[in-house]
């Protein structure tokens, strides 16, 4: 039996297990993909303290040889089930069953589709969520993106170094993410690189066997215009990804509700980053909720 399983290899579940291990207990990272979460998708990191300019993925391996060097277990397998309640916690994957005393959940969020008829027709064929992993096909091409927060900005940036042309498609004239991000498309906007289409949303996405057009409808005039692309990421925010749980409390949103501990409304379980009713998601916040889950952790474990 494991003193923590821990759900999710992103930020705050990497910083738990450290503090975890530092403290001589036994702990499980359970991934189902790849260690890092949306933070190894992400390339260019600035506001990571002691990184001046970190590549995300760069910043996971630090992370993660960090967790190797001090013994913690990982496994790549994709929890499935889980019972929580009661002093021994039982965590299902496709391929075991793990025992633990304590489960910290920190499986973030996975991207909110567009829901516009057809996108997943075009999926790997135009339309992706993930510009640092798909961008590359789209060399010398024209792709548009859409959503104005900080991944909708960043991606648009990262889509410039490789694309002819990005169109960056945003529902409002005000932009949610950093100033200092914005600014950096104005200035590509003046250089012909990117082509700000505001106010407005996508209607429709059509293409014989890849993606080729969409239509955007402006929201205050109505109008529809047509745009050529080969690409289409969508980057508008995130949904939880707790669809394997059951029992726990969380929000409107799906988000689980936890206390200034992490602590979740079942004993012995706690969850941490993206995947929790914060108000702010950073690799420093997710990491921030991942020490203080584990030193929660450490106090359940010795009453
Ligand atoms: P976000 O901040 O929630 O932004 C989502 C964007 O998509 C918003 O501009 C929103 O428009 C738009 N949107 C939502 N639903 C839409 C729909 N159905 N149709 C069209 N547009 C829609 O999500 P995010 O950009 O993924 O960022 C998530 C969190 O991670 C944020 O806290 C962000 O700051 C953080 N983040 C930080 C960094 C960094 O620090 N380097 C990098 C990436 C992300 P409205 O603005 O009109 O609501």
């Amino acid at each position: 039996m494991y003193d923590c399983v821990i759900i999710g290899g992103g930020p705050c579940g990497l910083t738990a297990a450290l503090y975890l291990r530092r403290a001589n207990k036994t702990v499980l990272i359970l991934e189902k993909y790849m260690p890092g979460g949306q933070m190894a998708q992400t390339t260019e990191i600035e506001n990571y303290p002691g990184e001046l300019k970190i590549d995300g993925f760069d910043l996971t391996q630090k992370m993660v040889n960090q967790c190797n060097n001090l013994g913690v277990d990982f496994r790549y397998e994709e929890v499935v089930g889980c019972e929580l309640v009661g002093e021994v916690k039982y965590v299902t994957t496709h391929q075991n069953q793990y025992q633990a005393k304590t489960v910290l959940i920190c499986t973030g969020a996975y991207a909110r589709p567009l829901n516009v008829e057809n996108e997943k027709k075009y999926v790997g064929k135009g339309i992706s969520y993930c510009a640092t992993c798909d961008g590359n096909f789209f060399k010398n091409k024209t792709v548009a993106v859409v959503g104005g927060g900080n991944t909708g900005l960043e991606d648009c940036l990262y889509l410039s170094g490789i694309a002819n042309k990005v169109y960056l498609i945003h529902r409002r004239d005000q932009f949610r993410g950093d100033e200092i991000t914005v600014n950096k498309i104005k200035q590509l906007e003046g250089e012909g690189k990117v082509e700000l289409v505001l106010n407005c949303v996508i209607e429709s996405v059509q293409g014989v066997d890849a993606l080729e057009n969409i239509n955007v409808k402006n929201l205050v005039t109505g109008d529809l215009k047509p745009l050529k692309t080969d690409g289409l990421f969508v980057a508008i925010g995130r949904k939880p990804d707790t669809g394997f749980l059951q029992g726990i409390d969380v929000d409107s949103s799906g988000y689980i509700i936890t206390n200034e501990k992490m602590a979740t409304n079942i004993d012995g379980v706690f969850a941490g980053g993206d995947v929790r009713n914060t108000p702010f998601r950073q690799i420093v916040t997710a990491c921030s909720d991942g020490a203080i889950a584990s030193l929660s952790v450490l106090n359940y474990l010795s009453r």
